[in-house]
């Protein structure tokens, strides 16, 4: 069942959000014609990224340095996460107004405690059309061989794990703490025999660091039914160091494959996706490539992001979000919420990795961390 009803015109109702979002968002109805909600780009909603935690038990150098991310580094207290039942009644909302993928992140999501009661809650969500949400998860894989049954078990189908090299030495300097790549494998391995289907790799590329990584990479999962997507390192946050040296054009890393095992493209699945798809031409499988900063695809980008406190993100590069936390817990209704979604929802104009050059110096001093609202 629909959290709100469809077909009709929600119904204006006085509001306790802080004022400038009232300002912002009050007076705007939601019409079954209208579904999905397109943003001032016309690009629908379909996508939500809840973050469920912004703890994480690695430091990887590209997303939460260990020099910045420390042991005083104050992560959000308990009680200012949303609660299972809370995240499960804004993701409601969201399927009631288009959205038909639910990726849970971090953070590192397999950190929050019994997660799979969460995912079961969510696995039972049919989007506007009838099916089933498309639910995954991306995870850096270290706790997935004690909870990858359990999570296939409440309803999750898909599976995806960071993983940035084969190597020992190379794997856990990216990671920042250590941790062994084999760990990781044994974790993919769970994923595989728990019946995940497909189960994804993803493998950011830093020049100079982990570069030497991408055909082990690609080597080790061809012909397993893993596919790998290569991310090029992002300028996200501000505490990763980013400069476009670092950065290992998708072009790039598809040269290196493709003179060992050529490859054939077969484009994107759907426009929305991140990654462009190669497959082998032996047959033996295919990767993918996502190419944020060389190729940049905003302007087919359906996400919003939930972080782990309750604050909508419109944009991976945003400064700030809107906060959907408060007026759950004082009490407002789904309408209410639908609305503040909505009116978000009609406003984004968001197209940070596009504009990137220009943009740079503007919000280099205000981005919030990937670590906060998920990849
Ligand atoms: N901890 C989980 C993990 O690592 O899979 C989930 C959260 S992590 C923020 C989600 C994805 O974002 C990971 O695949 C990670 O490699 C990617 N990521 C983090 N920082 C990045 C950056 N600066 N550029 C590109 N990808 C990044
Ligand atoms: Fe943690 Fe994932 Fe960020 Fe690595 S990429 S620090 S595993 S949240
Ligand atoms: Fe979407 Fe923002 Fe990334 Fe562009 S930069 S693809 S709008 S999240």
């Amino acid at each position: 069942m629909k959290a709100f009803a469809l077909g009709r015109v929600i119904p204006l109702v006085e509001v306790s959000v802080a004022d400038s979002a009232k300002q912002s968002f009050q007076g705007h109805d939601v019409t079954t014609s209208e579904l999905p909600l397109r943003d001032a780009c016309s690009r629908p909603l379909r996508d939500l990224r809840i973050s469920v935690t912004d703890r994480c038990n690695f430091r990887c150098i590209y997303c939460m340095p260990k020099e910045v991310f420390g042991k005083d580094y104050a992560f959000l207290p308990r009680h200012e996460l949303l609660s299972f039942e809370e995240i499960e009644r804004v993701a409601r909302v969201f399927v009631g107004l288009g959205v038909e993928k639910i990726r849970l992140t971090g953070g590192e999501p397999l950190l929050r405690k019994d997660l799979e009661h969460l995912v079961a809650r969510l696995a039972t969500l049919r989007t506007l059309r009838d099916a089933d949400v498309d639910l995954t998860l991306t995870t850096n894989g270290s706790l997935l061989s004690r909870e990858a049954q359990a999570l296939r078990n409440a309803g999750m189908k898909r599976i995806t794990v960071s993983l940035d090299a084969i190597d020992e030495t190379v794997f856990q300097r990216m990671n920042g703490v250590g941790f062994s790549a084999l760990v990781v494998q044994q974790g993919i391995d769970a994923a595989l025999r728990a019946g995940f289907a497909p189960v994804k790799v993803n493998m950011v590329v830093k020049r100079g660091v982990n570069d030497s990584q991408i055909l082990p990479i690609a080597t080790h999962f061809r012909g397993t039914g893993v596919e790998v997507r290569f991310i090029e390192f992002m300028d996200v946050g501000t505490s990763n160091g980013w400069n476009t040296e670092s950065v290992v054009p998708s072009s790039e890393i598809v040269r290196i494959i493709d003179a060992r095992f050529p490859l054939i493209p077969t484009g994107r699945h759907k426009p929305s996706d991140t990654s462009v798809r190669l497959r082998y031409a032996d047959g033996l499988g295919s990767i993918g490539v996502i190419s944020s900063v060389s190729q940049p695809f905003c302007g087919d980008c359906t996400r919003l992001r939930l972080s782990a406190d309750g604050q909508l993100f419109t944009c991976l590069f945003a400064s700030h979000g809107l906060d959907i936390r408060m007026p759950m817990r004082t009490g407002d209704s789904d309408d209410v919420l639908c609305r503040l979604v909505a009116g978000l929802w009609r406003q984004r104009a968001d197209r940070y990795s596009e504009q990137r050059g220009q943009m740079n110096a503007v919000c280099s001093s205000q981005k919030v961390e990937m670590s906060f609202i998920g990849g």
